[in-house]
This record gives structure tokens, C-alpha cells and sequence, in this order.
């Protein structure tokens, strides 16, 4: 078993402040993989005065500087490419091809994407009034993220703020800290000044409190539940730092009857089943024309049939369990409520699959019937679950879609690019795909209402980390 105690703090992995252990566990195996420590506030204190200190040069680097750096760090990244899979696979239970196709792959794309978005920022402009806009980083950041895509949050909000100029202390699930910790290593063998980058392991209602809290954190980005999300707000007010939020997500799935309805519907069962339904995008509620609808729910009976749950350390493309026992027992809560509103259950259903009794594994489920107000269609289950609703028409069908108060995602499957822009405009959403378009690295990602603040990713994610000083200099004689 891996000891993992230390924390990264200023240039150092150091001791934590109090002894306080956490054993991480695989959850395909349910056993302990390494043991961590839960941080407190007085080591939240010690990483955010390294950054603090570490601000007052960092800050003034010259983008060229900076640039390099996160260069180095790609490369590094790189060559440690096959270690940051193999980890994900361990701690968050994500399939070997799944962890190294895409888990470790985003860590790659985010950077590169922030490099291409660094080299086009204007950090100085003319305003068309004379006035000069000078753009500059925002400070100390606080840095929260979640197991489910691990290394994705992660290099979001890390990479942004080493972009800018600004210094951080991150803080990674509880659940999921080892990919965190080896980002660590890569960012100090990259050669980044010490205290520029900081790690505190620990829960969210101690070590994240402290960092949400912190009167010399600037600001505080989060990505996470909608709940945790809140609390950060607040926690976070008193001070008046800004505070940028991804949170949970609901995301329809229209499918009109024009579309390609065997190649749209099969794509729309395996997103909503990829990374076993833990995505904060994942197309959870699919809409169906009601013409379409009997053909719609044969295909996807036949695709969730298919889908097959499996070993995560094999190869191939199966469905690994779920991240924890918390999460297993919060989505069987969900299917069991499905069933006992009445949602017909089409594949999979309460339950482990056979064969797999340890291990957080759930069955690949389906739900047709659904109506937008059972709470399988409301609450973000987090699993490999999905809701099949009818619609009567294009109207109700962006009702529906909008019916939920999260706003993070939409798809729209049809044969008519005219309809498709019309729905797209409609659909209170932060990102909208239509026919299988995929979201590109460097484009914003994030959501509107309750999914969140803010966006990640390219040039609106460093702006995010930008403050913006306006200098007036007298008219010209
Ligand atoms: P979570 O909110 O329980 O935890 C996320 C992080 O917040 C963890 O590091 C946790 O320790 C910390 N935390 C918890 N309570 C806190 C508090 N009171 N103060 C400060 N920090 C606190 O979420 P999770 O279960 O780890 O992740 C799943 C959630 O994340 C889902 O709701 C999902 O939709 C969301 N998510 C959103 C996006 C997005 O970009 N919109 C991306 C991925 C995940």
C-alpha cells in the first residue's frame, strides 16, 4: 500500500500539521490502495502563506517565462502519461482503455488548449475611448475539484492559474487523491518557483472550509456537487472573493424523428453510460418524438442489453463500478424511486450484476415512460442510469428540456439543420451538441442556473483568473 501522507507545500512535500488518516480505496476491489491525510486548517494556513509569498514574483513573470514552464510540463506530462492512467484506474474504478483514451487524454488537451489561448490573450489594449485595459492575475487561488473526471478538473483550474500569473492551493477529492499528488511531482520537476503551486488533501468540510473561508485567497474556483457548491458561495462571502462554479448537470437529449435514429440513439445510451454515468454532462433525460418513440426505446433496450460491465483493469470498452459504496447506495436509492413511481423499466434495475458482488459495480439501466417530475428525471443520479420521456412537439419538447434546474448541457438529434439552430437558441444551456458534436478543447465549458458560474477552458478560462485594470491617462496636448 502506498503511504501518501505528505502534503505539497512550498516547494516541499512536509509532514500534515495533525495526524489524521484516510485509506483510498479501489472500488472494483473495495481494498486500500495507499493512505492519505486529511489536511486541517492550520495546513490550509501554511499553503495559501506559501502562495501568498510566492505571488509577489510570480506574478510579475513575464509570459514568455510562463509559457515554457507549462511547455515543460507537458512534456512531462507526456512522458508520464501511462502512470496517470493506470492511477485513475486504481482510485476512481475507470476501465484501462477508458482511463488512457480519455481520463488521462483530457489532461493533454486542457494544456494545450490553455498554451494556444495563452499565446493569443492581449494582457494591454487601446479601448476605442484612449483608455488602456491592462489585464492582470487575480491572486491567490483556492482550487476544489471532484473524483469523477479527475485530472480534468484538475488541469481546468491549475493550468489557468499558473497561465496567469496567479499562485494556488488545490485541493482534490478526498476519493481521488493520487492523480493529484502525481501532478504534483510533475509540476515541481517541471521547475515551477516554489509556493506557486500548493496540494492539501482533506474533506470539504475542513480543509475545503478553510480554503472557501481564507481571507487571503482571492478567489476560490470549484467544481463539484450543486450542494458543496452553495457552501463554498457562502463560506466564500464574507470576503468577497470571486467564485466560479461547475457543478451538477440534467442534460436532455432531444431526438426528433428525423434523425439517424439507430446511429443517434446507440451514441446517446453509451454517453449517458460512459465513465458509468459519473459525468457532470452525461445526456441523462432523453426525449423522444413520439412517433420515433417505440423504435427509440427496441434500440436503446437492445444498446443497454449490449453494454457490459467488467474488471477495470482489463482492456475494453465495459463499464467499471461506480467511485464508492456512498455513491452505489445513492443511485440504487434512485432506481428503486424510479421504479416505485411507475417509470417502466426497460434494461438493468436495482441490484449488482451477477458475478460481480464486491466491487461498487451497478447495473446499466433504463428507464422508458419517464415523466420530467419522477425524481430519476430531476435529481442527478451520478450512475449509469438513463430516462427515456415522450414529446408531442418540437415546443413541449424545449419545455421539457428546460424543465430542470440545472442548465449545464443539451443534445439535439435531428435530420434538419434549420430545426436544429432554432432548438439550440431555445435550450437554457452553457453548451449545446448537435448530432454527435463534441465539445473541443479550448471552447468554454460550463452552465447556466444552477450548474454554475463561470467558464473553463481556452481564453474564457484564463479570464476567469484576469483581473481588469483600467489606466486613464490625460488627452493628449
Ligand atoms: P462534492 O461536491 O461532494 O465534492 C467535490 C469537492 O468539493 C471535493 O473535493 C469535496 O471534498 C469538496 N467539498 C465538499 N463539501 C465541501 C464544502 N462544504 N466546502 C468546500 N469543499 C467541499 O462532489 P463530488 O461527489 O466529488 O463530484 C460529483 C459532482 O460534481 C456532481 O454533482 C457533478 O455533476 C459535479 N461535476 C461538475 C462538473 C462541471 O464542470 N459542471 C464537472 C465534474 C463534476
Amino acid at each position: 500500500m502506498l503511504d501518501k501522507r505528505k502534503f505539497y507545500i512550498n516547494g516541499e512535500w512536509v509532514e500534515p500539521a495533525a495526524q489524521n488518516d484516510l485509506y483510498v480505496l479501489n472500488p472494483a476491489t473495495e481494498k486500500p490502495i495507499a493512505v492519505i491525510s486529511l489536511g486541517t486548517a492550520v495546513d490550509i494556513d501554511r499553503a495559501v502563506a506559501a502562495a501568498k509569498k510566492a505571488f509577489q514574483s510570480y506574478s510579475r513573470t513575464g509570459l514568455e517565462e510562463r509559457l515554457a514552464l507549462l511547455e515543460k510540463l507537458l512534456a512531462i506530462y507526456k512522458r508520464r502519461y501511462d502512470e496517470m492512467a493506470d492511477t485513475i484506474t486504481a482510485e476512481l474504478g475507470a476501465p484501462k482503455t477508458m482511463s488512457r483514451e480519455q481520463q488521462a487524454d483530457v489532461g493533454v488537451g486542457h494544456l494545450q488548449g490553455y498554451i494556444d489561448a495563452l499565446k493569443r490573450l492581449k494582457l494591454r489594449e487601446k479601448l476605442p475611448n484612449g483608455d488602456t485595459l491592462m489585464r492582470e492575475p487575480i491572486g491567490v487561488c483556492g482550487l476544489i475539484t471532484p473524483w469523477n473526471w479527475p485530472i480534468n478538473q484538475i488541469a481546468l483550474k491549475v493550468v489557468p492559474a499558473l497561465a496567469t500569473g496567479c499562485t494556488c492551493v488545490l485541493k482534490p477529492s478526498e476519493f481521488t487523491p493520487l492523480n493529484a499528488l502525481l501532478y504534483a511531482e510533475m509540476i515541481d520537476e517541471a521547475g515551477f518557483p516554489a509556493g506557486v503551486f500548493n496540494l492539501v488533501n482533506g474533506d470539504g468540510l475542513h480543509a475545503g472550509a478553510a480554503l472557501s473561508k481564507h481571507k487571503d485567497i482571492d478567489m476560490m474556483s470549484f467544481t463539484g456537487s450543486t450542494r458543496a457548491g452553495i457552501a463554498v458561495s457562502k463560506d466564500a462571502a464574507d470576503t468577497v472573493k470571486r467564485v466560479t462554479l461547475e457543478l451538477g448537470g440534467k442534460s436532455p437529449n432531444i431526438v426528433f424523428a428525423d434523425a439517424d435514429l439507430e446511429a443517434r440513439v446507440t451514441a446517446g445510451v453509451l454517453e449517458c453510460f460512459n465513465n458509468s454515468g459519473q459525468s457532470c454532462d452525461a445526456p441523462t433525460r432523453m426525449l423522444v418524438e413520439r412517433s420515433a418513440y417505440n423504435d427509440v426505446v427496441a434500440i436503446a433496450r437492445r444498446i443497454g442489453r449490449e453494454a457490459e460491465v467488467g474488471d477495470p483493469a482489463k482492456e475494453g470498452s465495459h463499464i467499471g463500478p461506480l467511485v464508492s459504496h456512498i455513491q452505489y447506495e445513492r443511485v440504487q436509492a434512485l432506481i428503486e424511486a424510479g421504479v416505485g413511481e411507475g417509470a417502466r423499466l426497460v434494461v438493468g434495475g436495482p441490484g449488482k450484476p451477477e458475478g460481480f458482488e464486491t466491487g461498487y459495480f451497478v447495473k446499466p439501466t433504463i428507464f422508458a415512460d419517464v415523466d420530467n417530475s419522477m425524481r430519476i428525471a430531476r435529481e442527478e443520479v451520478f450512475g449509469p442510469v438513463l430516462s427515456i420521456i415522450p414529446f408531442d412537439t418540437e415546443e413541449e419538447a424545449i419545455a421539457i428540456a428546460n424543465d430542470t434546474s440545472y442548465g449545464l448541457a443539451a443534445y439535439v438529434q435531428t435530420g434538419d439543420p434549420e430545426r436544429a439552430e432554432r432548438v439550440a437558441a431555445r435550450l437554457r444551456a452553457g453548451m449545446v451538441h448537435i448530432n454527435g458534436g463534441p465539445h473541443r478543447y479550448g471552447s468554454p465549458f460550463g452552465g447556466y442556473k444552477q450548474s454554475g458560474n463561470g467558464r473553463e477552458g481556452g481564453t474564457f478560462g484564463l479570464e476567469d483568473f484576469l483581473e481588469v485594470k483600467t489606466v486613464h491617462l490625460p488627452d493628449a496636448a
